[in-house]
């Protein structure tokens, strides 16, 4: 949807894009919704005071036909793995070389 501007669904053709998209926060404008807002600081400050430290953000693609909804992240590059907080990197890259290709 993103890169055809087609929605997959419906194949309808005009669809809104919502950038940054956003929920209800204490601004009247909302807060970004970010991809992961629990990853752990990396200064003494966050250490300290147990701050955490929200990463990314979603692009959101609606089709205006059937309301079809897509979400796109920008900016976790720096996500880390933590698997005690539920944030697991699942890595098939490599499957496709091995007997079994
Ligand atoms: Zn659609």
């Amino acid at each position: 949807m993103k890169s055809h501007h087609r929605c997959p669904k419906c194949s309808g053709r005009k669809i809104w894009v919502v950038e940054k998209y956003r929920v209800p926060g204490e601004a009247a404008e909302g807060r970004e919704l970010p991809v992961i807002p629990h990853q752990g600081g990396t200064g003494a400050a966050s250490f300290l005071l147990g701050r955490l430290n929200p990463i990314g953000s979603f692009d959101l693609f609606v089709c205006d036909g059937c309301g079809y909804s897509e979400l796109y992240a920008s900016g976790f590059r720096e996500l880390k793995a933590d698997p005690q907080r539920g944030v697991r990197l699942l890595d098939t890259s490599d499957t496709n070389e091995g007997p079994f290709r």
